[in-house]
Formats: C-alpha cells, structure tokens, sequence
C-alpha cells in the first residue's frame, strides 16, 4: 500500500464511513486521486461502499465509503509477571476471540514462554477464523529495543535481552514488533479507546509494579528508543525499604501488588477489587493515597497529560480513590495544569493489554505498514 492509500484508511479508521468528497477535503488530495485510491482498497476488500449513501450510482463522489473492519486480523499478546494474553482482533483491535495462560515467572525460561504464546497464537487464529493474519504484536513488562524486536529488561520477570519479535516469526512465520506493555495499552486507548484526539495521554497500570505508558500527538514517547516510563520508581523515601530496583523507598514498594496484598492481609492471586480490600486499613489505605497522588503529582509536572487513564488495579479501584485524587492532586501540581487533569478508567478491562499488542501491531503492520 501507499503512502495516500494508508492515509485514507486511517482516517475511515477514525471518522468513517466517510464521502470521497470529504476524504479529499481532509486529505488535501484531489477528487481523482481519491477515486483512484479509494478503487484500489474497494479491488483489496479494505473498504466498501455505504449501502443506503443515499445514490443510486456506485462510485459517486457523495457516496461514504467505510472501512471493513474484518478484512484483516491481528494477533495482540500481552505479556506480564506470571501471565500471557493473546487476542486475535479486527482492523478496529476488537476481539475475535481471547485466551490467557499463566506461568511461573521464577522456572519459565523466556523461551519457553515465546513458545507456548506462539501455540496459542496459532489455535486462536484458526478458532477466530483469521485467514488474513497479518502479524503479531507484544506488549512485554519493560523496555524494549530502539528496533522494537527485543525485551531488554524486566526486573520483575527477571528478563533480560530477549529476542522476542525472531523467536515468533521463527515459529510462526508472520512478523512480530515488540512495545512496552504500558506504552502498547496507552496507543491502543489513544487510538481506539478513550483516548481518541488526546493529545497528550498518561496511562497508570498496576500489577506487579507500577508502571506508566505516554502517548503524545499520537505516537508512543519513546526517550531513547525505550517506552518505559518509570512511575513506580520514583522515590517517596530515602530511608525507606529496599526496590526490587536496587534503589530505596520507591513508589511501587508502597503501591505494588505485593504491598497491597500485605496491607489486605490476603494471600494468593490478587483479587479483582484488590485496592477496594486494602481501603478499610486506613493507615495503609492513606499511605497508598498520598504515595500515589506525589508520583501522579510528579508525573503530571514533567509530562503535562491532558488525560490520565488507570489500569490494571488502579482500573478497578473504588470511586473513592478517584475522588480522593481529583481532590489532592491540584494543589500539588502547576496552577496551570489544575484545569487540564482528567484521570479515568482504562476503556478496554482485562483484554486492555492484548488489545494494546494489536493496537501496536496495526500500526506497523497496517495504517503505517506494508501489506505482506
Ligand atoms: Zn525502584
């Protein structure tokens, strides 16, 4: 494809079904050069007429054309401490059909884990009916390469440097890209989620740490090729307990999956409602407030986002926590940031970081990709 056929596409992504009047006005681009393109992806099955365009005659100017959501799929893959997600999913990142795993972080190799999300790639594919699979995206748990092919770290999974993009393609022949797991749920509320027209969103996940994910005028923040952004170390505390960082008195050793589960006094999985548990220990339940609204307050100083998404645990945190952060987040930022802070729950719950792969693969492998 090229360079106006992805263009066109990505605006019928976004605002479709549209006129070729319209995508020509917005594009910049002629009436002729919109009929050509449009006949192209029509000739593909990348888009379709409107059946009621309210014309008589196919290929009027007036007539919407729409993009066909199905015409090609997507594998996303989330992979975080102890457990793998992949969906298949449209050319929107819905989900055709979604499977999980879980592992042990401490006796998986990463190898082994590559090669059991691969199998799973590969059943799911043909359960969702995908026969025009066009590659994989992976969201891993820390930052990856400038190349966007290797897992370069991840304390908490003890990964290091993992060639997970050539390990998929070896064994399942499409391409791969890899993106920090975050950075791939913030494109994917940023682009089909409630993201859309952000110009600057901040997406907070919490698991087994902290972590944060920054999308800016619609590309992923990417400082030194890296993705990661390191929320849960910042540090609260010099003298404070040890990271899993190597530093002290961090963030995520007050506000991690681990620390919660402490303060709840619960053993085991972590529940869904993990933080509505720890509310009722109020000394642990103000520590994780106030802890939380320094590093939000530090965040939002440094990188202005007009919208904060929560994820993970804080996605399914209690309304009260919410209030509390709209309350006492103000007063510790810039006056000029107070009217701009909107923080909300993720849009895409526990497929969020399956959908974010596909979210990341999309946009390599189609809106600003190549057709194979
Ligand atoms: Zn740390």
């Amino acid at each position: 494809m090229n360079v106006h056929q992805r263009h066109v596409l990505r605006m019928l992504r976004d605002d479709g079904p549209l006129a070729r009047g319209v995508l020509a006005k917005r594009s910049r681009l002629s009436a002729t050069t919109i009929t050509h393109v449009t006949a192209k992806l029509l000739s593909e099955g990348l888009v379709a007429e409107m059946e009621n365009g309210g014309s008589a005659s196919v290929g009027r100017p007036a007539q919407a054309v729409r993009l066909v959501d199905d015409a090609r799929q997507v594998a996303g893959v989330h992979i975080g401490a102890g457990g793998v997600v992949v969906a298949i999913t449209d050319l929107k990142a819905a989900p055709k059909a979604v499977a999980s795993f879980a592992f042990d972080s401490g006796s998986s190799s990463p190898e082994s884990i590559v090669e059991r999300t691969a199998s799973r790639v590969g059943e799911l594919a043909v359960r969702a009916g995908a026969r025009r699979l066009l590659g994989v995206g992976v969201g891993v748990p820390g930052p990856v390469d400038a190349g966007r092919r290797r897992a370069l770290a991840s304390i908490n999974m003890g990964w290091t440097d993992v060639p997970v993009a050539e390990l998929l393609e070896e064994m399942l022949g499409l391409p791969a890209v890899v993106e920090h797991n975050v950075t791939a749920m913030a494109l994917a509320e940023n682009r089909y989620g409630i993201g859309r027209h952000v110009p600057a969103l901040l997406y907070v996940y919490l698991r087994t740490g902290l972590g944060a994910g920054l999308v800016v005028d619609g590309m992923p923040f990417r400082p030194g090729g890296h993705g990661a952004v390191e929320l849960g170390h910042i540090q609260i505390s010099s003298d404070g307990a040890r990271c899993a960082c190597g530093n002290t008195g961090c963030v995520e050793t007050f506000v991690s999956e681990r620390a919660l589960m402490e303060a709840a006094g619960l053993a085991g999985a972590a529940p869904d409602n993990l933080l509505a548990r720890v509310e009722p220990n109020r000394q642990a339940w103000e520590a994780v407030v106030r802890h939380l609204t320094t590093a939000l307050a530090s965040a939002v100083n440094l990188l202005a986002p007009d919208l904060i998404v929560f994820g993970g645990h804080l996605g399914q945190a209690p309304e009260s926590l919410f209030d509390r952060l709209r309350a006492e987040l103000p007063p510790r930022v810039m006056p000029h940031m107070r009217s701009l802070l909107r923080i909300e729950r993720a849009g895409f719950g526990a497929d969020a970081g399956a959908v974010g792969g596909a979210a990341v693969a999309l946009d390599r492998f189609f809106y600003s990709g190549v057709l194979p």
